[in-house]
């Protein structure tokens, strides 16, 4: 689950990690009014979507009045914001952070991940912070400064300071660089976050050390020990079709290609995801059903590949293990008839009682188009949908 920046710096200002201050806001009365309540002559305008890359965007604005506030809150409001992670639709702007200029001398990079090779945290840290720094790490990398942190002794105050003193922090700053590092360090463990993220950190004329950005994404299976990070939830933010299987426990993925696939198994689902590719089409989903998919999820599954109208033939594939193929069976036979379905279906089931889950189908008097292997499932699906 990913939240926005100014949530980000909630959490790490408990972690006592440094931030402007700043006020989230919905409209651009609020907008004026908590550059009001801020005070000083800077303010920065920020739109808050679950992307990066904002700055390039045209989403973050530097105000020098509480006209120039009023500005562009009023043009990033409702904007329809494109970055490098939104895709070329990009996301509405619902939600602005409206904080204090800060006086910048430089900017750094950190952040946080599971490296799964070590299966700990691993710190990256570069002096080459800001808006650049996927160019960074795709040219420079050896200015990127790893440090897998041993979740024993946690992020001690030697290898803070070390990695501090690689990117850049002068001595003076040192202190409170550790203190951030490791604030960042607590946050990301205390929260079961999958990534954290300051970009950019910086150094201010002064030397103080802040934060000006926060980015942070949670494993959404250890959430159900966050209620309050749950809280933060924001569903504006989040594909409707993704919402609606998330209440069906259906992991689903939208996709841009046009065959919906129905799957049992993760792994299974990216094999029939690939093999679609093979045949030359793209998938419209990742959709894995679970082992204990009933005829009610299987429905669900159905009606939410069909509500994309790219969707133009499904192709549905299960190794009956736990899950029997005559229970799968029964639930596409009914949820074909549910939906009126319109377009080409191709089952392909393999497993136990594979043989009553065909009768199933064949009998049911559907147009259903049967395959024995992925490949012959695929190459029908692609057929069925080119044919059209
Ligand atoms: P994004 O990473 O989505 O582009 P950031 O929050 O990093 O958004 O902002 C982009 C740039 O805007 C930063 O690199 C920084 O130069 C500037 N900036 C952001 N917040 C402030 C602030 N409070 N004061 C001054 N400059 C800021
Ligand atoms: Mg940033």
């Amino acid at each position: 689950m990913k939240i926005h920046e100014y949530q980000g710096k909630e959490i790490l200002r408990k972690y006592g990690v440094t931030t402007p201050r700043g006020t989230p806001c919905f409209t651009v009365d609020e907008a004026v009014q908590a550059a009001q309540q801020l005070g000083g002559k800077v303010w920065v305008v920020k739109a808050q979507i679950h992307a990066g890359g904002r700055g390039k965007g045209g989403g973050v604005k530097v105000a020098r009045s509480a006209d120039e506030v009023r500005q562009y809150a009023g043009q990033i409001l409702g904007m329809q914001l494109k970055t490098h992670q939104t895709g070329p639709e990009g996301q509405t702007v619902h939600r602005l952070l409206v904080e204090e200029g800060a006086d910048i001398r430089k900017e750094l990079y950190v952040g946080m991940v599971v490296d799964r090779v070590t299966q700990r945290v691993c710190l990256m840290a570069s002096s080459e912070g800001g808006m650049d720094i996927e160019e960074v790490a795709a040219h420079t990398p050896e200015k990127i400064h790893k440090v897998f942190v041993d979740p024993v002794s946690g992020l001690t105050d030697a290898e803070a300071d070390d990695v501090a003193a690689r990117i850049g922090v002068p001595a003076d700053s040192l202190p409170q660089a550790r203190s951030v590092l490791q604030g960042l360090y607590k946050a990301f463990w205390d929260t079961d976050a999958s990534l954290a993220e300051i970009n950019p950190l910086i150094l201010t004329g002064d030397g103080r050390v802040v934060a000006l950005d926060a980015k942070m994404n949670f494993d959404s299976n250890a959430l159900y020990r966050h209620p309050d990070i749950l809280e933060m939830r924001d569903l504006d933010e989040e594909d409707p079709a993704e919402i609606e299987a998330s209440k069906f426990d259906l992991s689903y993925i939208s996709l841009d290609g046009n065959i919906g696939c129905l799957v049992n198994g993760a792994g299974l689902a990216m094999a029939t995801m690939d093999t679609i590719k093979l045949y030359g089409a793209e998938p419209a989903n990742f959709l894995d059903v679970g082992g204990g998919a009933t005829t009610e999820k299987v429905t669900e599954a159905f009606k939410l590949m069909l509500a994309n109208p790219k969707v133009k033939g499904i192709l549905v594939n299960i190794f009956g293990g736990i899950m029997r193929c005559d229970t799968i069976a029964e639930g596409v036979v009914a949820a074909a008839r549910e939906v009126h379905l319109a377009v080409p279906l191709v089952v392909r089931m393999k497993g136990t009682n594979e043989d009553v889950g065909k009768k199933i189908l064949a009998e049911s008097g559907l147009p259903i188009i049967s395959a024995n292997t992925m490949a012959e499932a695929a190459e029908k699906v692609v057929a069925a949908v080119s044919a059209q």
